[in-house]
């Protein structure tokens, strides 16, 4: 079994991104430049677009954060994005989902500039992506990729198996490794809440993607020796004696599961670091593209 260290990757890529970043700056060009939009108070939302925040600091990147009350109406929130859309010293933002229950989702995510979208949400930007076409990729699933891809691990022929069928993971996983080329090519079967008889899929697949999002969900029993792993689900369950008051679970009972797969990434420090890397990827992109 060998664990997949998607916080060594996500460094080696900050790395890389970074050695980019000095080149721009140094041919006499800006950095690449992140917003981040936060709606509320939400202490999950904060954490994770603070560390988007501090990692922008780390490869060279300028950000901006912008904090709005939760009282903000939908119509302010769209006059808040249509400034970064026209702003041409911002390259790429991202709206901190989920939003308050009197803001609508989808109308926001379509106010968004699809090039200036780098969470690759946009439906212009997801087409692309279903097409084969160079565009922004969603950061997690891009992050899943990257880790099958860098550690060689092969899916060409393969049956993957993904569960859930989210449009920010379950259904772009399953749309990238069923394209052609590396960590593609595979044949996937999506597998999600209405689905009967879950484990005769898992049981038979080479490669688990699992992006559901309840704790613990992949057993042993579900799996078959040799398996590849890759546990998407954060979760935070409550544990009084951790310092925090709860523990990080992901969708896949690492300690029983581990002994069967030949790959398997943690939870925490397996796809989530990665999602941040790749964020700041597709920033870059966005910046070299306007150049
Ligand atoms: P979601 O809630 O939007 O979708 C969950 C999916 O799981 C649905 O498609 C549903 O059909 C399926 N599902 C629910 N119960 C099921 C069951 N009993 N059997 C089979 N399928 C079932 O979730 P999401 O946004 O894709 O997130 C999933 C998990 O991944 C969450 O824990 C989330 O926190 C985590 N996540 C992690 C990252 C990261 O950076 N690592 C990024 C995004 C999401």
């Amino acid at each position: 079994m060998k664990i997949i260290d998607g916080k060594e990757i996500s460094n080696q890529i900050k790395q890389e991104i970074k050695i980019e970043v000095d080149g721009i700056i140094s041919n006499g060009n800006r950095p690449p430049h992140l917003a981040a939009v936060i709606v509320g108070e939400d202490g999950a939302s904060l954490t994770y677009v603070g560390s988007k925040v501090r990692s922008c600091k780390q490869v060279g990147f300028e950000s901006t954060l912008i904090k709005l009350p939760s009282s903000i109406t939908e119509d302010k929130l769209i006059d808040q994005i249509n400034l970064l859309n026209t702003n041409n010293e911002i390259d790429g933002f991202i709206v901190q989902l989920p939003l308050p229950k009197h803001i609508n989702e989808e109308n926001i995510l379509m106010s968004i500039d699809p090039n200036k979208d780098v969470d690759g949400f946009h439906p212009t930007n997801f087409g692309k992506m279903a097409l084969n076409m160079e565009t922004f990729i969603p950061a997690t699933p891009f992050g899943i990729m990257e880790l099958l891809r860098r550690y060689d691990i092969e899916t060409s022929g393969k049956h993957t198996v993904v569960i859930g069928r989210s449009h920010i993971v379950g259904r772009p996983i399953s749309i990238l490794m069923n394209s052609k080329g590396k960590a593609g090519d595979s044949t996937v079967t999506v597998v999600h809440s209405k689905t009967l008889n879950l484990e005769s899929y898992t049981k038979n697949a080479d490669i688990i993607v699992s992006a559901l999002g309840i704790p613990e969900f992949v057993k042993s029993n579900m799996v078959k020796d040799g398996v590849v792993i890759i546990d998407v689900g954060i979760t935070r369950v409550k544990d009084e004696s951790a310092i925090k008051g709860y523990v990080i679970k992901g969708d896949v009972d690492f300690e029983s599961v581990k002994s069967k797969a030949s790959f398997i990434t943690p939870v925490p420090g397996g796809v989530g670091p990665m999602t941040i890397a790749m964020l700041l990827k597709n920033t870059l992109l966005s910046r070299k593209i306007s150049n």
